[in-house]
């Protein structure tokens, strides 16, 4: 049955309502009093303290649409952004949370409620995978639901256990997934979610919080793990997904939530419908980037060289790294931005009240980004005229180029290769890790490194030349 997002969220909200849930507002995507995080990464954030017994709510089950990015720590989607069918950097999760209230059982047959009855996805096309040792859960779902346990695949910890942290709240998770290809029948299926091999969606996450463990237990012998006096529920249902299976798209972009960024987009571009189709992860990631950018300036984050600032800034430059690809030399976002707005305002009425600063922002920042390339292009040329004829840029150089100008070694290669000049790749190879190796450490982000998030940030930044020592390289792009 064809929901808009608008009803897929609401038809959320309102079920759990009935259930006798709380609906609470998302919250900020910049954390509230946890310098772990860099952004919000799930709903259940803003009830940390609540799950772990330091704060007591006038309510007991809960849920939420909450605003969450994903670009750090061991939850880091950016690289995914553009080739991937199913991850942003920046979405919703719709939420269902119980504090020491419900458990399991009505956790699991509130999520195949809503699901089967009222999104009216065919049971025969949803599958589960539980954590191998979770009989319980195995029991539910077979006995209690029904699902052909060809179609219940029990998996390690790496998938499907939950801790959140070393030692601390965990517990087994199930998760529930959406069978894009039914023909292939169902009697081997539970290769394809070893595999994650493109058959089964996954869309919802049920985190049963089971266990509080006494110490690190990296071999998963559950020796360490007490039973928690209260266990908890804390669920992620990302809204991007459901309204794809929802709307009978292939990819979440080609929904009501992404549709109208990249038709404003292409509008812009001035591209056929068939240059636009030869284009298409340039639409993608500039379509995810721009709803990510608007989001964080309406949350007051903007485009800087340090922390979270540098994120903003990372994702607007990128996005318009890729917008060059569709023939764009100078700002076009803003236009995007405002569509944005209309799709998400009706729900985050913060974007409305803040429109014209969060187009502004942008504007600026697109602008500064074709100064700095502009500056690197100069600098290039500069250098390579001190060159013999056909001479060799040496990697050093090349370097300085990308880490404080932000010039791109593919186009610094393009622009010296036109001119009849190299450019030394392995000396700037090694320039690069030679960089990467004494810029290491937290002070880079100008904010205390405080946890495994942080530091897996700046290792992937890093690693993958996105974040030099002064906060970001403006080529996150090869
Ligand atoms: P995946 O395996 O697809 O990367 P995940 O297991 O990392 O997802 P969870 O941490 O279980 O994701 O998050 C709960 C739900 O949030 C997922 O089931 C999915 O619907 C949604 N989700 C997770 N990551 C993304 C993302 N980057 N973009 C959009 N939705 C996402
Ligand atoms: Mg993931
Ligand atoms: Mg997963
Ligand atoms: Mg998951």
């Amino acid at each position: 049955k064809y929901m808009t997002s608008a009803q897929v969220r609401q038809a959320y909200l309102d079920f759990f309502e009935s259930k006798g849930h709380r609906i609470v507002p998302s919250s900020s995507l910049v954390p509230h009093n946890d310098p772990t995080l860099l952004f919000t990464n799930a709903g259940m954030n803003q009830f940390k303290d609540v799950f772990l017994g330091k704060e007591k709510r006038d309510y007991t089950r809960a849920a939420s649409a909450q605003k969450v990015m994903r670009v750090s720590g061991k939850h880091n989607d950016l690289e995914e952004v553009g080739p991937s069918k199913r991850h942003h950097t920046f979405f919703e999760m719709l939420g269902n949370f119980s504090f020491g209230d419900y458990f399991k059982l009505d956790a699991i047959r509130y999520a195949w409620e809503l699901i089967t009855e009222v999104y009216q996805l065919p049971p025969d096309r949803l599958g589960v995978t539980i954590y191998e040792k979770d009989d319980e859960s195995f029991q539910i779902w077979a006995d209690e639901i029904g699902v052909d346990p060809r179609k219940i695949a029990r998996l390690g910890a790496k998938d499907n256990f939950w801790q959140m942290a070393e030692t601390g709240p965990c517990g087994p998770n199930t998760e529930i997934h959406f069978d894009r290809y039914p023909e292939r029948g169902i009697d081997n299926v539970i290769p394809s979610f070893e595999a994650d091999d493109g058959r089964f969606l996954e869309f919802w996450n049920l985190v049963f919080m089971q266990f509080n463990r006494t110490q690190p237990d990296p071999e998963d012998t559950g020796e360490f793990d007490e039973l928690l006096p209260a266990p908890g529920v804390d669920t992620g249902l990302g809204l991007e997904r459901m309204v794809s299976i929802l709307q009978g798209a292939d990819y979440n972009y080609e929904t009501d939530l992404f549709m109208p960024i990249i038709e404003t987009t292409q509008r812009l571009a001035g591209e056929t419908d068939a240059q636009r189709d030869s284009h298409l992860i340039p639409y993608r990631v500039i379509a995810d980037h721009v709803r990510a950018a608007t989001f964080m300036i309406g949350d007051g984050v903007f485009p800087g060289a340090k922390g979270r600032d540098s994120i903003c800034r990372l994702v607007i430059r990128r996005a318009a790294r890729f917008g060059q690809k569709l023939g764009f030399n100078g700002p076009f976002m803003a236009d995007v931005a405002d569509t944005v707005i209309g799709i998400m305002g009706g729900h985050y009425t913060g974007l409305v009240d803040r429109r014209e600063t969060i187009l502004e922002t942008i504007t600026l920042e697109e602008e500064r980004f074709h100064r700095t390339m502009e500056r690197g292009v100069e600098e290039l040329e500069a250098m390579l005229h001190d060159l013999p004829e056909g001479g060799k840029l040496d990697g050093d150089s090349a370097f300085y180029l990308k880490a404080t100008l932000g010039l791109p070694i593919q186009v610094t290669q393009d622009i010296a290769q036109e001119m009849g000049y190299n450019i030394d790749m392995a000396g700037f190879n090694e320039a690069e890790e030679r960089h990467s190796l004494v810029s290491g450490g937290g002070q880079a982000m100008g904010v205390i490194e405080s946890g495994e998030a942080y530091a897996n940030l700046l290792n992937n930044l890093q690693e993958s030349g996105k974040l030099g020592k002064e906060g970001v390289n403006y080529n996150p792009y090869d």
